[in-house]
């Protein structure tokens, strides 16, 4: 089905970046429609305690906090499709057209903010244990872990990066990487190193979280890499920091991406190298990655794409729509 209204704005993705664009975009009466996928909320519907969040001094729960964004955002008009976006046709400032299935949209811009996704080991007890001591986010999760014994897996910078800030809560930090060398930036690894209570496990593959008598993370089975025994180690708490995929499976092809696979965008904007195309949140983001950055990266795509359509005269294809749209009203009005 091809709907017939060209939307002022789609945006693709329904979690801390997509869900303030749309606040922004809505409270800009442009009316936003936004795709927010099956599984909205993005990684804070995963996310127990969040207390990094500015305006929750207490704290709030991730999924908590997701019904709050979308309750604001639908408070001023946005408008909301609970599932995936399959297919895009993006173009270069004319109408850009996604669908959901077999139901087509189309509009004058799009706002892309399909995020990332933690890379996971795939092992036994990773997800199960998810909340109850393995966590993907050393740097959301870390004080949570006072005085434990704890592991962080892998070697590249976000490894160091998050043994570093959980070493300021936990007594004992073991960086578990599965080859002698890390990947990760010699001044990030020399930081960690220089660490007093953080050590470096390698080559250790983790094999298997497993849970103690109450339910939470309490020993881990690390291979070795080398000699191919195996031992338990006792964890309280283990983070998994192995990279992230971003959401760009969608428009790859179509928009310029990093080698990595983030999308490009021109700093500090959101514009990509399409005219009429942003992109906001994890999906261009692989420094900062927390949900207030993604929040405000929302904001500026809102604010770039109103601008867009402020500055940018209708297309041909607009045209064309309007003169029927305004042939059918002369009709109608004819009629009545
Ligand atoms: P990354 O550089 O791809 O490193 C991922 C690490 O996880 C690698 O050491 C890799 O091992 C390991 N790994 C991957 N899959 C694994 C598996 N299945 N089992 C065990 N280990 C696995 O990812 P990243 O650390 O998230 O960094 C991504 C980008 O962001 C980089 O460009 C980085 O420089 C940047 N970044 C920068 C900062 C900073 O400067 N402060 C902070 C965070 C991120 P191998 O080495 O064996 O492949």
């Amino acid at each position: 089905m091809s709907n017939e209204r060209i939307e002022n704005v789609i945006i693709i993705g329904g979690a801390c970046a997509g869900y303030t664009a749309a606040i922004y975009a809505a409270r800009a009466d442009l009316e936003p429609l936004v795709i927010e996928g099956f599984q909205w909320g993005g990684q804070l519907q995963a996310t127990t305690d969040v207390e990094n969040f500015p305006g929750f001094p207490e704290g709030i729960m991730g999924p908590e906090l997701m019904n709050r964004f979308r309750a604001q955002a639908e408070r001023f008009g946005t408008r909301f499709v609970t599932d995936d976006a399959t297919r895009v046709e993006l173009s270069d400032g004319g109408i850009q057209k996604v669908w959901v299935n077999d139901d087509e949209y189309r509009a004058k811009t799009v706002i892309l903010a399909m995020g990332a996704q933690p890379k996971r080991l795939g092992i036994p007890g990773e997800l199960e244990l998810g909340g109850k001591g393995v966590s993907t986010c050393g740097v959301c999760d870390g004080a949570f872990f006072k005085g434990r014994d704890v592991i962080v897996v892998g070697g590249g910078d976000t490894a160091m990066e998050d043994s570093i800030f959980v070493s300021k809560y936990a007594d004992k930090l073991s960086v578990v990487h599965r080859r002698r060398d890390l990947r990760a930036s010699a001044v990030m690894q020399d930081r960690a190193r220089a660490t007093e209570n953080i050590e470096f496990l390698t080559p250790f593959v983790p094999e298997e979280f497993i849970a103690g008598s109450d339910g939470a993370l309490e020993r881990v089975r690390l291979r070795n890499a080398e000699t191919e025994e195996t031992e338990e180690v006792e964890v309280g708490g283990a983070f998994v920091a192995i990279g992230h995929t971003p959401g760009s499976d969608l428009v790859r092809g179509q928009i310029d991406l990093h080698d990595n696979g983030y999308v490009k965008v021109e700093e500090p904007s959101t514009r990509t190298n399409l005219a009429g195309v942003f992109a906001i949140g994890d999906l261009v983001d692989f420094t900062y990655r927390q949900a207030v950055t993604a929040a405000g990266s929302g904001t500026r795509g809102a604010l770039d794409a109103e601008w867009y359509l402020r500055d940018t005269p209708p297309t041909d294809e607009e045209r064309v729509e309007l003169a029927e749209e305004a042939r059918e009203a002369q009709g109608a009005a004819a009629a009545g």
